[in-house]
C-alpha cells in the first residue's frame, strides 16, 4: 500500500514523508477493519482506496498552501478529504463535521491511532453547526466531498468560511451542470467561483475537479436556513 501510494502521489508532485506513509498504513488497515461491521466505505480494493480516497483528497495541496490555516471538512463521513490532509499538514487545525456519530467515532479512533493532534471532530448538522458561533465565519478553508450539489452545499459551507477564506468543493463531471444551478444559491450567499482545478487520478482516466468559491462580503444573518430545508428547498 504504502509503495502505491508514495508513487502516485509523487505522479500529483505531491512528496509523503515515511512517518506520514506509516500515518495511512495504520489508517487504511483500521478503515478496512471497521468497515466489516460499520459501513464505512463501499471502495475496499488497496489502490483503489489509495486513489480514489487518499490521493484524491490529498489533490488541493498541489493547489492550496493549507500550512497554519483553520480547515473545517463537512459531512467528513470516513475522513475525506479531512483525515489525509491533516496527515500532510501537521501544523493546520482540521474540524471534522458530520452528522452520524457513529463515523466521528471511528474518525476520534483514527486520530488517536495515527497520532493527530491537529484533528477534532463536531458531530451536529451543517446547518446548525454554520449559525454556531463557534464554527460561523471561523474559517480559511472549508472542503466537503461527495454530500451533496452546489446549490445545496454552497449553503451548508459558506457559512464556515471567514472574510478572504475559500470554499473547496470536490466534484467531478457534474460541475459544470451543478453551476449553472447554482448562480442563485451564490448570489444570495454572497460568494463567487474563484478558480477551477482539474486533473485525472494517476494512471487511471477519473476525472476530478476542485471548485473554489470565495466569499464577496457578509452573509445574510438567515443562512444556512434551519436543518433539512437546503436540501428540501434548494437556493
Ligand atoms: N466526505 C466523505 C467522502 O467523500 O467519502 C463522506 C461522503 S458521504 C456520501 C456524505 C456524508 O455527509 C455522510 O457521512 C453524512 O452523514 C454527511 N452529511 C450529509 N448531510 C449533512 C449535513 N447536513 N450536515 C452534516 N453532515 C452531513
Amino acid at each position: 500500500m504504502k509503495e502505491f501510494l508514495k508513487k502516485s502521489a509523487s505522479a500529483l508532485s505531491i512528496e509523503l514523508t515515511d512517518e506520514m506513509l506509516e500515518k495511512f498504513q495504520i489508517y487504511f488497515d483500521f478503515l478496512l477493519e471497521t468497515n466489516k461491521s460499520l459501513n464505512l466505505t463501499a471502495i475496499t480494493e488497496m489502490k483503489d482506496v489509495v486513489l480514489k480516497h487518499f490521493v484524491d483528497s490529498i489533490s488541493i495541496v498541489s493547489y492550496f498552501d493549507l500550512k497554519g490555516k483553520k480547515v473545517i471538512d463537512v459531512g467528513t463521513g470516513a475522513g475525506f478529504p479531512g483525515i489525509p490532509l491533516a496527515i500532510l499538514n501537521p501544523d493546520t487545525e482540521f474540524v471534522l463535521a458530520d452528522s452520524l456519530k457513529k463515523r466521528l467515532h471511528f474518525i476520534d479512533q483514527v486520530t488517536e491511532k495515527c497520532d493527530l493532534k491537529n484533528v477534532t471532530t463536531v458531530h451536529g448538522r451543517a446547518e446548525d453547526l454554520g449559525q454556531d458561533t463557534m464554527y460561523r465565519e471561523r474559517f480559511d478553508y472549508c472542503v466537503s466531498r461527495a454530500v451533496a450539489s452546489l446549490p445545496v452545499l454552497l449553503e451548508l459551507c459558506i457559512p464556515f468560511v471567514k472574510q478572504n477564506g475559500y470554499f473547496i468543493s470536490y466534484k467531478s463531471e457534474t460541475l459544470q451542470q451543478e453551476l449553472g444551478q447554482a448562480k442563485h444559491a451564490m448570489q444570495e450567499l454572497n460568494c463567487s467561483l474563484y478558480q477551477e482545478y482539474s486533473y485525472t487520478l494517476p494512471e487511471t482516466d477519473y476525472y476530478r475537479v476542485l471548485a473554489a468559491f470565495s466569499k464577496n462580503g457578509p452573509l445574510k444573518k438567515k443562512y444556512p436556513r434551519q436543518a433539512g430545508k437546503p436540501k428540501r428547498n434548494p437556493l
